[in-house]
């Protein structure tokens, strides 16, 4: 992850985008580890047993629908009572603090019931930052793995699964094998029910964000046992022009022009409880390597003002009746 990447990180998003307020990142990890929160590192995944009263039915949020914000539709969670089976959310980003793009919606599912995971494509081993004083290598993967952990943890959803391939590097094709792999196992080992990923705008346009979008998606639609639902994060392209011309009047302006989606391709919008929101604002502390103090503040300082307590995603795909015609 080099400078125009961080500028334009998600975590810069979280601070400009009016509709949440908030940032996220992705993971990375060695195949076949998952490594937990606290650091224990086990051997296989599991799968979280049932614990009743507040599963949710993810995949029926879509479709559960209500009030609107910002012109968009409000997406109503049933706090479901009577649900006899675990619910799962995989969300699969390419680097350690992607997650905070999408970090309250994690948290709030997983505060309802749901067994959440975190599937990092790189080792984010380049994503040195001065203030930290990490070499680019294995020394930084590590420290990255580490905040990893402890972003989860403070998100309150499982380990981090890092995939560790290297990081920048999603487009040699040794890697982009490497992960198909591991994103068809992840698929039918954790047997999601929703999964989370990037559009193709990668949300800052770098190419690992777009290799991981392509790539999670090609494996979806060719899986013939598919998670129930693929998700896309995306941030709203006039909530973010307004909030340029706020900051603009304040003297300030945006670090760098962001890859945005228009509202009407946004129509799910997941709201969340402030505890969400600052249980993502502890889960980019932990991301110490990556952003300064004052950048967290920053951060955590535009979410407050803007107080746009959603996520907006948009489903990649929604069944329809045969279309025979191109035009109507
Ligand atoms: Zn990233």
């Amino acid at each position: 992850m080099d400078v125009y990447e961080k500028l334009s990180h998600p975590l810069a998003l979280a601070v400009f985008c009016p509709l949440n307020g908030r940032t996220a990142i992705p993971l990375a990890f060695r195949s076949r580890n998952v490594e937990a929160c606290s650091g224990q590192r086990t051997t296989s995944i599991r799968r979280k047993p049932m614990t009743g009263g507040r599963m949710l039915r993810v995949g029926a949020m879509v479709t559960a629908t209500l009030s609107g914000v910002a012109g968009l539709a409000v997406v109503a969670v049933p706090t479901a009572s009577s649900q006899d089976e675990s619910r799962t959310l995989l969300a699969i980003f390419a680097h350690p603090d992607d997650e905070t793009s999408v970090g309250p919606l994690l948290a709030r599912y997983a505060r309802e019931g749901v067994t959440v995971h975190l599937a990092i494509a790189t080792d984010g081993q380049k994503g040195v930052r001065e203030h930290a004083g990490v070499p680019a290598g294995e020394k930084l993967a590590t420290k990255r793995a580490g905040e990893a952990r402890c972003a989860c943890e403070a998100l309150g959803i499982e380990p981090p699964i890092l995939i560790g391939l290297e990081d920048g590097a999603m487009e040699e094709e040794a890697n982009k094998a490497a992960f198909v792999q591991e994103v068809t196992r992840l698929f039918a080992e954790l047997k999601p029910d929703v999964v989370i990923t990037w559009g193709p705008d990668g949300l800052s346009g770098h190419t690992d964000h777009r290799i991981v979008s392509s790539i999670v998606t090609e494996v979806y639609q060719d899986t013939e046992t598919a998670p129930g639902q693929l998700y896309y994060v995306g941030f709203a392209t006039e909530s973010v022009a307004k909030l340029t011309q706020m900051l603009e009047a304040q003297g300030r302006g945006m670090p760098l022009a962001m890859r945005t989606v228009r509202e009407r391709y946004l129509p799910v919008r997941i709201a969340y409880e402030e505890q969400d929101g600052e249980a993502n604002a502890r889960s980019l502390a932990c991301h110490e390597s990556q952003y300064t103090a004052e950048e967290m503040a920053a951060v955590s300082g535009l979410g407050k003002v803007l107080q746009r307590q959603a996520v907006t995603l948009r489903p990649w795909f929604v069944e329809s009746d045969p279309i025979t015609e191109l035009f109507e």
